[in-house]
């Protein structure tokens, strides 16, 4: 992973951080434990987010919103991907399934908290960038695959924990039975170009669903049809 001592990117990683602690005290009432822990921000402040975007975008890397990323794609607002992480209630021993590798940004964050992380990405060339990269960074970690995420990937269910980071018009059925029996879930639900509901969805012991509106937000859509 990367050198953090050699990193001159650090103090901008910092202030990132406590900008999105101050966020989430804002919003505290949207987080099951008030908070984003430690364990979460920590990671952040040692991810190269820099690496994770456009050249011309090095600048703004670390500004608390998203950017983008080519093929029309974004990488998330640094305070909704510490949200989304958080939401998702990690363990080391995890088993995480993320749809919607992009940059590879957010799974680099997976991949530094829990034992491994399968990301699933519908365009192929930002798929072998976000994986190429991965590998130069260190994460070993992770699995990445071309393919419709809608459909989820069987072969490794069920998942601890599953991310989407496009959003889907309705929860897809499939993704929601690859989720094991306590496991949680975090998605954006609702038509591209409205606001749209980050959804956090718990799968109880006896396979219960219970779903909660955690707050607005706007993603680019969950492509591929169902
Ligand atoms: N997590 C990413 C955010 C990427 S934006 C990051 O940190 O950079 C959402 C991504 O979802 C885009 O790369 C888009 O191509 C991908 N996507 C859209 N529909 C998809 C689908 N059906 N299956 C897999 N990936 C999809």
């Amino acid at each position: 992973m990367s050198n953090v001592q050699d990193d001159r990117h650090v103090l901008s990683r910092l202030s990132m951080v406590e900008e999105i602690r101050m966020m989430a005290y804002e919003d505290r009432n949207y987080l099951p434990s008030g908070e984003i822990s430690e364990k979460v921000l920590s990671i952040i402040a040692t991810v190269p987010r820099h690496r994770f975007v456009p050249a011309g975008e090095m600048c703004s890397a670390y500004c608390n919103h998203p950017l983008p990323i080519g093929f029309g794609q974004t990488i998330s607002q640094p305070f909704i991907v510490a949200l989304m992480t958080e939401l998702l209630a990690l363990e080391q021993q995890d088993r995480i399934l993320e749809i919607g590798t992009g940059s590879g940004y957010q799974t680099a964050i997976l991949a530094a908290i829990v034992d491994k992380v399968y990301s699933m990405e519908i365009v192929e060339s930002l798929s072998h960038q976000a994986g190429s990269l991965l590998a130069e960074l260190g994460y070993s970690n992770v699995q990445l695959k071309i393919g419709n995420g809608h459909w989820g990937w069987p072969e490794y269910a069920p998942y601890d924990g599953i991310i989407v980071t496009a959003a889907a018009e309705r929860i897809p059925p499939l993704l929601l039975s690859q989720l094991k029996n306590g496991g949680h879930m975090v998605i954006p639900v609702g038509r591209w170009a409205h606001v749209q509901d980050l959804i956090l969805i718990k799968k109880s012991k006896e396979g219960l669903i219970h779903q909660q509106n955690i707050l607005p937000v706007s993603f680019v859509p969950l492509t591929g049809g169902v």
